[in-house]
């Protein structure tokens, strides 16, 4: 039996927000530290898939501090996926309740900032499920601590004091980690990943958080029978980290 069950978020527990927010916090930030007229290679260097090299690159390029771009990148980030929480575009997929019959611990492990995990928990009061819950904090050291790293990873396990944790995820990042980790992982093929090819290859693959119910070795609470006829898919194209 797996003795836990770790998640990532976007994408897995609520949906993506279209890529333009995450653009336009890029562009806010350039405003925000006074480039007016940002390169838009720059730009777009900053907004998903950043490496430490792109950040002190392109910091160069405007003689700013790399750790104060990054930083103000990360809270505008941050702030724009709140807003999308509070106004419903950025919500719990349908299937989310499914895991509240999951009878084990559970935890998060997101490469979004550790201040938008915060937030949606709260604003879902969906904390006291999740015994641990990281994002990334605002930092560049992070971005050699997130996932494919195990960094975050290791941490959760060792906060819930598991050492066989399933993780569900739906990127390859996800699927290195856990296998880096040494752990089972589930790949979840929600609407924006009908055509990915998983890699490496995922121990399990589910179409919903409701599937995990009767995947072998996810402890299923006893008061819970059968599985509702509830396999809405929310449709939507979008970015995450
Ligand atoms: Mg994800």
């Amino acid at each position: 039996m797996y003795d836990s069950v770790i998640f990532d978020h976007d994408g897995v527990l609520t949906t993506l927000v279209d890529l333009s927010v995450l653009q336009d916090a890029v562009w806010e930030t350039f405003a925000e530290l006074g480039v007016s007229d940002p390169d838009p290679d720059h730009v777009e260097r900053m907004v998903i898939h950043v490496q430490p090299d792109d950040v002190h690159t392109v910091a160069g390029a405007y003689d700013l501090d790399p750790e104060t771009l990054f930083r103000t990148r990360d809270e505008i980030a941050s702030s724009l996926q709140r807003d999308a929480v509070v106004d419903g575009r950025k919500v719990p997929y349908d299937d989310f309740d499914a895991i509240r019959h999951i009878d084990a611990p559970m935890g998060i492990v997101s490469s979004n900032q550790q201040a938008t995990i915060d937030y949606v928990l709260e604003h879902l009061d969906a904390g006291h499920l999740f015994g641990t819950a990281y994002g990334r904090e605002p930092a560049i050291r992070s971005l050699h601590r997130k996932k494919p790293a195990t960094y975050y990873l290791e941490q959760a396990m060792a906060d819930l004091g598991v050492d066989s944790p399933l993780f569900v995820g739906d990127s390859d990042s996800d699927m290195a980690a856990a296998e880096s980790a040494g752990v089972d992982s589930a790949f979840i093929r929600r609407p924006h990943r009908t055509d990915h090819t998983p890699s490496p290859d995922p121990t399990h693959e589910i179409s919903g958080l409701d599937d995990l119910l009767s995947l072998d070795g996810v402890p299923v609470a006893d008061d819970f029978n059968t599985v509702e006829d509830d396999h809405t898919t929310a449709r939507d194209g979008g970015a995450s980290e």
